[in-house]
């Protein structure tokens, strides 16, 4: 068996995670990150999308307010290329407490969040779908943040200072000596081989999972309350800035524009399991009547798909009673030699994708405690590889891009701009035969089709530049057409069925895919 020695061995490859690995190797430390799955495959990967300024919290959650608000004005210098500065309204519909508006002025003031009244009317010119009849409206500085880009931008930060990262492979177990833990068993999932990785300091970066890792390390008590939420992607955006209503947070109350579509989100159900996918229809039923209060026409918009993620909710005494979206967004930090007097080990959980900066800063301050080796932060101020101008992402520029070289690269997805060379350099680059690595890295099969113009395509590059056999390539195909399908069923009606029949006629029309030999 292959073994590996390292500083500090991270175990899961979310935003946290690859946050810890990216301050880590740039504090001097020796890296390896690992995830069970792709990067970002776990919730940070199904989020919805936005970069919080605060507004929610703030008057629920006065703490978890400053932490975004603070994080949100550091992420738009150091992680600019990742997000798109559409700004946020707050706004009051017939359907929310008219009172509330005013706790939530007085709440962004004592969090310090950015927050500025404006004419209703203003800001029915700018979004004119909005509700005509919302009676005020505040302006806070929301963002939408590309969660597979910033995370695979932290890991190649990482890797350019000598990180290690291996995407599919799991800790299946701990290694513990006495009240010590010195690193972790991984399996890859792809290959079934295993690797001995000693480390000085393992993280337990598992977001939801992270009870179960520290079960591994014979370490009680570490509970992650689950809570489950689904989010149904629109085939555009109806409206260019995140909209929130202005309440106490709740179901199917923000519309934020990500890319090329908008996502409406979310809920909030306590689950037992953090791989609970289900996907109820009262929930989507009820997400698209929402729609309605913010953007009356709603359901008549084409719902691509829809999905869930699972919030990792650090669980105290007081969570076991009450409903998840009682317990703190705040994060919370396990230094196990504190805790249990088991060194060598350190857990990161709960928080939000918009705070995992500062989750990565306070964890590896306690791996430098641990280690006795004082080493200063600087993700504060250093810029992810492609930030380094400080320049937001602008919608237009796929489109920009494409138009300069119109002749000399095909595009392979219309929706979402794709051209071949990117395609090529994605498969090269993470050497995969599955499709939806390339999806996540370039959005490929993300819009209105589904995949059902592109994919195909992509199949067949993959074929030719791989040297794979036909049915690896067929069975590449099959495998991303059944994940696509488990989001966009519960959600088909109106075009997006038509949508469908197309896209069903292409694959079994021409691919005759039913009996592909895979
Ligand atoms: C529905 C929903 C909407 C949300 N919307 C927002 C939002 O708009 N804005 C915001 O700021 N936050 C949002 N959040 C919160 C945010 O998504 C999470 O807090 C954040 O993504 C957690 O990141 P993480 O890295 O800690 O966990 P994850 O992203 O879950 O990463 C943990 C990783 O650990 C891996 N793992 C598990 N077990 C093992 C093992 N044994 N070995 C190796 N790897 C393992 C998993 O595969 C996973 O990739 C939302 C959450 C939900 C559920």
């Amino acid at each position: 068996m292959a073994t590996l020695n390292t500083d500090v061995l991270v175990i899961g490859g979310g935003a946290t995670g690859a946050g810890v690995a990216w301050d880590a190797a740039l504090r001097g430390l020796d890296v390896v990150l690992v995830d069970r799955a792709d990067l970002a495959e776990g919730t940070s990967g199904r989020f919805h999308g936005l970069l919080h300024s605060g507004g929610r919290y703030a008057v629920k959650d006065p703490r978890a307010a400053e932490e975004c608000i603070g994080e949100n004005r550091i992420l738009r210098r150091v992680a600019a290329d990742c997000i798109e500065d559409v700004g946020g309204f707050f706004v009051t519909t017939p359907y929310d407490d008219p009172q509330y508006a005013d706790k939530f002025a007085a709440g962004c003031r004592d969090t310090g969040v950015d927050c500025e009244e404006i004419d209703p009317a203003v800001a029915l010119r700018e979004e004119p779908r909005l509700n005509p009849d919302v009676s005020r409206v505040f302006r806070v500085p929301d963002a939408n943040i590309d969660v597979w880009k910033t995370v695979w931008t932290l890991a190649r930060g990482a890797q350019q200072r000598g990180a290690r990262v291996f995407p599919y492979h799991a800790a299946v177990a701990i290694h513990r000596g006495g009240d010590e833990v010195t690193g972790a068993r991984v399996r890859s999932g792809l290959t079934g081989e295993e690797i001995d990785i000693e480390a000085r300091v393992t993280v337990n970066a598992s977001g939801a999972w992270a009870g179960a890792v520290a079960d591994l390390a014979g370490i009680e008590g570490v509970r992650v309350l689950p809570g489950r939420g689904i989010m149904i992607a629109m085939n555009h955006r109806l409206v260019n800035t995140c909209v929130n209503r202005c309440q106490m947070p709740t179901d199917g109350d923000i519309v934020v524009p990500i890319r090329t579509v908008c996502v409406i989100g979310t809920t909030d159900v306590n689950t037992d399991d953090p791989d609970d996918h289900t996907v109820l229809q009262d929930e989507v039923d009820a997400m698209l009547d929402d729609g309605e209060k913010l953007v009356p026409g709603f359901r008549q918009a084409r719902a691509l798909r829809v999905w869930t993620g699972v919030r990792p909710l650090f669980e105290d005494s007081k969570a076991a009673d009450t409903d998840s979206r009682d317990v703190t967004r705040a994060h919370a930090l396990l230094d196990h030699t504190e805790r249990d007097g088991v060194k060598g080990f350190v857990t990161i959980t709960g928080g939000k994708l918009t705070t995992f900066r500062l989750m990565a800063e306070e964890t590896v301050d306690a791996v430098c405690r641990q280690l006795g080796e004082p080493r200063p932060c600087t993700t504060r101020t250093e810029p992810l590889p492609g930030s380094e101008d400080e320049a937001n992402y602008r919608l237009g520029e796929r489109l920009e891009r494409k138009e300069k070289h119109l002749v000399e690269d095909q595009l392979i997805c219309e929706c979402e701009m794709v051209p071949r060379r990117k395609v090529e350099d994605a498969m090269r680059r993470r050497a995969t035969t599955n499709l939806d690595d390339i999806r996540r890295l370039l959005r490929l099969g993300m819009g209105p089709c589904q995949g059902g113009f592109c994919i195909y395509r992509a199949t067949g590059i993959l074929h030719g530049l791989d040297g794979l056999s036909a049915e690896q390539a067929d069975a590449a195909l099959l495998h991303f057409l059944q994940e696509r399908w488990k989001g966009i069923w519960p959600v088909l009606y109106g075009d997006q069925l038509r949508q469908a029949r197309l896209d069903d006629w292409i694959f079994q029309g021409v691919l005759d895919v039913e009996h592909l030999p895979a």
